[in-house]
Formats: C-alpha cells, structure tokens, sequence
C-alpha cells in the first residue's frame, strides 16, 4: 500500500528504531511508548488487522507471535510477563489500518486494560 505508514516503515520509506527483522515480520519501538517495553511486531505485507492476516496467511501470523516473543526475550521480560495486543477496529484504539502486534512489558501491566 502507497498510503500506508507502517508500510513506509517496511520499506525504509518512514525511519523507525528496527529491533529485529524476520523474512515475514519488522519489529520496531513505538514512538509513544506506554511501558517500559513497548515494540510493534507488524507483517512485511499489507493486511490491515489480525483477522484478515490470520484468514490470509496464518504462517505470517505465527512468525508475527514468534517474533512477539522473542523481543521479550531479547528485552528481558520474557520471564516476568508480557503482554500482546492486537487492537482491532476503531472503539479498541486501532490508528494505524496495518496489522502491528503491541509487545508491552517491564512494568506491572493492569487488567482488565481501560
Ligand atoms: P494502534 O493505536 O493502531 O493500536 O497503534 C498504533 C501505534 O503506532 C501507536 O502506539 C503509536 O504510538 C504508534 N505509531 C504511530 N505512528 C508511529 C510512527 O511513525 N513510528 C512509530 N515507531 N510508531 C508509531
Ligand atoms: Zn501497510
């Protein structure tokens, strides 16, 4: 997609501070982090959520979780918790209409979130 920010991430288009690249997935800090840890996981390709990237391609889905882990693990938090979301639609807080995985850790994280 053109229009697209996270796209423009992929493509080097839009800099962003890359924390690990698989051949399907980017990892990226957030640029308005909400805990100490706070990395977007997003697919290479255009998918806007994670119903239709799992009806898509459910392997990139998968590597998209794997990675997900793995910045806990690389992060340090992997241990004492972490938390994933994937905010869907507009009520739940989705701004950006491509697919990105939250990776939130290193701080006590409250539940149920607001
Ligand atoms: P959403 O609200 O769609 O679940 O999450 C979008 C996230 O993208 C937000 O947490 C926001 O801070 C982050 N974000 C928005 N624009 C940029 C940007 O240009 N660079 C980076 N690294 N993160 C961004
Ligand atoms: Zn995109």
């Amino acid at each position: 997609m053109t229009d697209c920010l996270f796209c423009k991430i992929v493509s080097g288009e839009v800099p962003a501070k890359i924390v690990r690249e698989s051949p399907g997935a980017v990892a990226f800090r957030d640029i308005n982090p909400q805990a100490p840890t706070h990395v977007l996981v997003i697919p290479r390709a255009h998918h806007p959520t994670a119903a239709e990237l799992a009806a898509a391609d459910p392997a990139t889905l998968a590597e998209v979780l794997t990675e997900a882990h793995q910045v806990a693990v690389d992060e340090g938090i992997a241990e004492t918790g972490y938390r994933i979301v994937f905010n869907t639609g507009a009520q739940a807080g989705q701004t950006v209409f491509h697919v990105h995985a939250h990776v939130l850790g290193g701080r006590g994280l409250n539940w149920p979130p607001g």
